[in-house]
């Protein structure tokens, strides 16, 4: 059975309540599912098209407010200040204000008549972005068999029908290499008591920094980083490269465009206020985009990241403090990654490396996050999903320069940058 499309959020003692489960693919109909199941492994895709110039141009978003940088946080990376820049043991608990941004948690109401929101739709060039329907989930029935939105909800697409927005980055191209993502932080567990704490970040990050200061891309939530803004602030300056995961972690496809562009914005401003960055990179929670959501999203500045493997540590149907209402077991979870090894382990596994799709969510994910890591670390080529992309320059602050795979450092549309990164 595919997974719920909706569900209670674990561990959500307080105002963290949320009605997601953390990505996967949204529910569908069965006979659209086993479809999907049958391209999933046909429809992987070389490595990203390199012809930037036939993709429409990109400018870095002039519509963000600036804010005052933030103490203890890394103005560059490498860091000029590497000491300073990575703090460990607990973290403040100290909150921003929600002056100026919307309801934690909630898709923004009325987003077409918010006055951040205007100046943007108006940017916008609505002849590129396509007409696709507002879907539900009642939709995915009368969905057309040709697949004129790239719907990757329900055909796994990942090539734009439109030829002016790049191909989602979905796979690492060298054979071997591990793209390790972590979505739906920072994690952090409201209320605070020791046993909730206890995962909570920095949990996952000094166990990233302890073995082989291994880097991930990690995907944060808008509303997330306002409850546990010195996560965010930890996770960055370990140097971890911080791509978007929206406002409020809905479907994207069923919003309204002035939704989504309050999604992308809110998630935006707030990486902006805490982080003193811009990315250049999100994830579709649930994986949920199609090429109205891409041609949005590229025009705020932003390429779509997915992965081609799923862990499904979101769907554990429990955790360390109470049961879950997941579908899968530890053990199960377990045995998929198991799997993958072997394949690798056999030679079945050579075509290309892959993104994989883990979460710092609960005390499960996490759990699962640390257990895995070592062997994941002995049987692959480990890095950020950016890195084995040869994206060293994920924000639009360009003075962040991550080391990459490859030698010649591309930009998130596939094009050489001319600087000089160091390779892993
Ligand atoms: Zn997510």
């Amino acid at each position: 059975m595919m997974p719920s499309g909706s569900g209670i959020w674990l561990g959500s003692g307080g105002i963290i309540t949320s009605k997601w489960v953390p990505d996967g693919p949204r529910a569908k109909p069965i006979a659209i599912a086993l479809a999907t199941l049958l391209f999933a492994t046909i429809n992987v895709q070389a490595a990203p098209a390199t012809k930037s110039s036939t993709y429409l141009p990109q400018a870095s978003p002039k519509w963000l407010p600036s804010f005052p940088k933030q103490k203890n946080v890394i103005t560059s990376w490498p860091p000029s200040n590497p000491k300073a820049a990575l703090p460990s043991g607990p973290l403040s608990t100290a909150s921003f204000s929600l002056e100026g941004y919307p309801t934690m948690n909630e898709v923004v109401t009325n987003a077409a008549k918010d006055p951040n929101i205007i100046p943007i739709m108006k940017a916008i060039d609505w002849t590129k972005v396509p007409s696709a329907p507002v879907t539900s989930d009642a939709y995915g029935d009368e969905y057309p068999a040709s697949d004129p939105y790239c719907w990757w909800t329900q055909t796994l697409c990942t090539t734009p029908k439109i030829h002016y927005i790049p191909p989602d980055i979905s796979i690492c191209p060298k054979a071997g290499t591990w793209g390790l993502t972590y979505d739906d932080g920072p994690m952090y567990y409201w209320p605070v008591t020791a046993e909730n704490s206890k995962w909570a970040e920095p949990n996952l990050y000094d166990y990233l920094l302890k073995h082989n200061d291994q880097k991930a891309n990690l995907f944060y939530i808008g509303s997330k980083i306002i409850g546990a803004p010195a996560a965010a602030q930890r996770g960055f300056n370990d140097g971890h490269t911080i791509c978007a995961h929206t406002w409020s972690h809905p479907s994207m496809t069923t919003l309204t465009n002035a939704e989504v562009v309050a999604e992308f914005y809110y998630s935006l401003r707030m990486i902006k206020q805490v982080l003193g960055i811009t990315p250049k990179c999100w994830r579709p929670p649930y994986g949920d985009v199609d090429d109205r959501i891409r041609a949005i999203a590229w025009q705020m500045g932003m390429r779509t990241i997915i992965w081609d493997r799923d862990t499904n540590d979101w769907n554990i149907n429990g955790d360390q403090v109470a049961p879950g209402p997941g579908a899968i077991t530890y053990a199960t979870a377990n045995k998929t990654v198991d799997n993958w090894i072997k394949s690798r382990e056999e030679g079945k596994d050579n075509k290309n490396g892959h993104i994989v799709l883990e979460h710092e969510l609960s005390n499960s994910t996490i759990t699962l996050a640390e257990f895995w890591l070592p062997t994941i670390q002995k049987e692959y080529q480990t890095m950020p999903a950016t890195a084995c992309n040869n994206i060293a320059q994920p924000y639009w602050e360009k003075q962040f320069i991550y080391p990459i795979q490859g030698t010649v450092a591309v930009d998130t549309n596939g094009e050489p940058t001319g600087v000089k990164a160091p390779q892993i």
